[in-house]
């Protein structure tokens, strides 16, 4: 039976999908019929990025799963109509590409990179950065991609804590998890990496109260998302030192208001959400492998937890 797939996202997404998913799919020994528009009582799988077009999953009565093009799945796990099962996207290149963008800024924050790019004007102004091993590094959110970093940067020497719901072990890190143990990731927040997801525990994980546990003059890096930060208290922060340079990909509006105090504040860096990209290539082989799954009826991966959101 040739299974109907529903691509429903915007527009810009469907060029490199439409050669990757039928090739993916065809691999897997799938047949299917990829397709912008459809009947919804037709429609086994809906390959999903948030979207004007469609928001009530309703009368998709025989589709069995949603499958997320995107990590952050806050925009569609509260759904009220989405009774299916939702799969969130974990992709090989998406998790790369995050681990890139976060050792690239912790380690231009460790090497205090910006003092030379910007110039010393003339002073031979000789300060030797310490070594990763005499480094304390944040990261707030284990998962797939936190985890990758985390991993990454202890394996460069830094002295990583990692910061979870969950007690987790992980060779190589200090792991605490829970409201106790976000007092103590953050005392050791050099640079404090943010690589969350939107829900409403993690809403303004760093406040005016917060970021007060974290040595003076930190510096973070958020890829996770805007919702993380209360951009208030961090502005007032880096305002007395207390944060001294933030690097943000994500924020509460997107893209970032030409106003904003953001864009011109000297111990800011704006990144465009920027990050990490889903790749079509190998997105399309993840997606591939949970229909397979479901067709088979095994569980499927990546499975959100809708009552944790994420
Ligand atoms: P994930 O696998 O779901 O991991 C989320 C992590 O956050 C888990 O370790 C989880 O703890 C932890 N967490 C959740 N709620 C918490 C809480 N209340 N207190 C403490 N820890 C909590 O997600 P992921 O794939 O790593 O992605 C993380 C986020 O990155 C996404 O949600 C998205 O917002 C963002 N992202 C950004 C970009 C970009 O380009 N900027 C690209 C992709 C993703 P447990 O391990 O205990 O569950």
């Amino acid at each position: 039976m040739t299974l109907t797939l529903l691509f429903s996202a915007p527009d810009r997404a469907w060029p490199s999908y439409e050669t990757a998913l039928p090739q993916a799919l065809k691999a897997a020994g799938i047949e299917a019929h990829v397709t912008r528009e459809a009947a919804p009582e037709a429609v086994d799988y809906i390959i999903y990025a948030p979207n004007d077009m469609l928001t009530d999953f309703t009368p998709y009565t025989r589709t069995k799963a949603v499958l997320s093009l995107w990590a952050g799945v806050e925009k569609i796990a509260p759904n009220p109509t989405l009774t299916q099962p939702l799969c969130r996207m974990v992709d090989p290149g998406l998790a790369e590409g995050m681990r890139d963008y976060v050792v690239g800024h912790v380690m231009r924050y460790h090497l205090g990179m910006d003092r030379h790019i910007h110039g010393l004007n003339g002073a031979w102004d000789h300060i030797t950065p310490p070594l990763a091993r005499d480094r304390s590094v944040a990261v707030l959110g284990l998962g797939e991609l936190g985890q990758t970093c985390a991993r990454t940067l202890a394996a460069l020497g830094f002295l990583v804590t990692g910061w979870s719901r969950r007690p987790k072990e992980i060779a190589g890190l200090t792991c605490v998890s829970g409201s106790e143990g976000l007092e103590t990731v953050l005392r050791r927040g050099e640079i404090v990496v943010l690589l969350l997801p939107n829900t409403p525990e993690t809403e303004n994980t760093l406040n005016a109260e917060t970021l007060a546990l974290l040595p003076k003059g930190a510096r973070i890096v958020n890829p996770g998302r805007g919702s993380l930060i209360d951009d208030d208290a961090l502005l007032a922060a880096l305002e007395t030192g207390q944060i001294g340079h933030a690097t943000l990909d994500v924020f509460r509006t997107e893209p970032l208001p030409q106003d904003h105090p953001y864009w011109a504040h000297p111990n800011v860096t704006v990144t465009p959400h920027i990050a990490a990209e889903t790749r079509a290539q190998t997105a399309a082989e993840v997606i591939a492998e949970n229909i397979r799954r479901g067709e088979a009826g095994e569980i499927l991966l990546h499975l959100v937890d809708r009552a944790a959101g994420y």
